[in-house]
């Protein structure tokens, strides 16, 4: 008889996780089950209970109701220290009268490690995040990239069961921010250190998780995979807040024609897809993601407002009886502003909301 191997409890779980600040509640009903060597991200607009939600995690703060477990076990009320986590700040927080080497092995000599072994310990960590060269550098003449991952270098270096990031990226400069998603992603793979970590800018949540949960005034109102969170918004909310150009949203009506759903916007009528999903008569939200309209085809007729070459594409901006519409080309873009063309949606593309609860359809 084949056994099957006994299911790991999640690294970190939220089970309607509550947090209040006097009579401001700034989460609500927080589930969330994050798997062993996962790297989560908690997505959402300032204000939105990100941080509070790790801080949680970490031990930072208090949850006014609800379970926070680790690997299994109910840690409410235990400190920072035995959570056995490790947190990377915005600010990084590192010892300015220290050198690289002693900002790392900090938390080391703390527990009274010996001096071979965290010399032997840093000597590593710092291979590995290409700090080697700087090791007697204080922080002052060192790159913000540097700083980066000195800061995380010293959380690493304590080997946590659980790694916490909040916003680690936000004082770096637009290239670097880039730069950094990649090592830390790749840092991650290498490591396989179960990692929860903040951010509100969607595309840095999209390039580096395995998993995001999108947060909207102290709830999770999706999580999911990249992919799932782009091509499959549980809400408006979360279609409108994920993808660059925005997605264009447009209410309209449902109605048959020819006996098949489409969706009248302004003079026009688009077709919907003929699966059962809608009836005639309901009010509908149309979400169209620019990749998905298709130029120089189609009977939706609209005229180019402007055009934004961005180097591999170009975001063309147009105008038509039912609103406006960005479509996004490869290359650069010949249209000129003024330029009549005709577009068309496939309505397997179509994202469609019920305009009262902004719920996927
Ligand atoms: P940001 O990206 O701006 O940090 P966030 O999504 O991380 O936003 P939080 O920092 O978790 O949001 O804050 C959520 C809400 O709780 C905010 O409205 C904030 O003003 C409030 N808040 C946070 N900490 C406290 C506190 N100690 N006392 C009172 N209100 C607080």
């Amino acid at each position: 008889m084949t056994s099957v191997p006994p299911r790991l409890p999640p690294a970190i779980e939220l089970r309607r996780v509550a947090k209040s600040f006097g009579t401001v509640q700034v989460c609500r009903d927080v589930d969330l089950a994050i798997e062993t060597g996962e790297f989560v991200t908690l997505l959402g607009p300032s204000g939105c209970g990100k941080t509070t939600t790790l801080n949680m995690v970490a031990g930072l703060e208090d949850s006014t109701s609800g379970d926070i477990l680790l690997a299994g076990r109910r840690v409410n009320e235990l400190s920072p220290v035995e959570r056995d986590v490790a947190m990377v700040f915005q600010n990084y927080a590192l010892y300015p009268h220290m050198t690289v080497a002693e900002n790392i092995g900090f938390t080391l000599r703390m527990r009274g490690m010996k001096r071979a072994e965290i010399a032997t310990r840093v000597t590593a960590i710092a291979a590995s995040l290409e700090l080697s060269h700087v090791l007697e550098r204080l922080p002052a003449q060192l790159s913000g990239g540097q700083q980066q991952r000195v800061a995380i270098g010293r959380a690493l270096v304590r080997e946590p069961r659980i790694f916490l990031f909040d916003e680690p990226f936000s004082n770096l400069d637009a290239a670097l921010r880039v730069k950094m998603r990649a090592e830390v992603k790749q840092l991650h793979q290498r490591l396989g250190v179960t990692s929860l970590f903040v951010t509100h800018d969607q595309e840095e949540a999209m390039s580096i998780s395995d998993r995001i949960a999108v947060m909207n005034r102290g709830r999770v109102e999706q999580f999911g995979t990249p992919e799932e969170i782009y091509a499959r918004p549980a809400t408006r909310y979360v279609a409108s807040f994920i993808g660059n150009p925005q997605i264009e949203l447009m209410p309209g009506t449902v109605e048959a024609a020819d006996g098949r759903p489409a969706v009248r916007l302004g003079a026009q009528v688009l077709p919907l897809p003929g699966d059962g999903r809608f009836r005639p008569g309901q009010k509908v939200e149309i979400g169209i993601r620019p990749e998905h309209v298709r130029l120089g085809a189609g009977d939706l007729s609209a005229s180019v407002r402007l055009v934004q070459p961005v180097g591999p594409l170009s975001h063309v901006v147009l105008d038509w009886d039912g609103g406006s519409l960005t479509a996004t080309l490869p290359g650069f873009s010949r249209l000129q502003p003024g330029e009549r063309v005709s577009a068309a949606i496939s309505p397997d593309d179509m994202l469609v909301f019920d305009q009262e609860t902004g719920l996927r359809l």
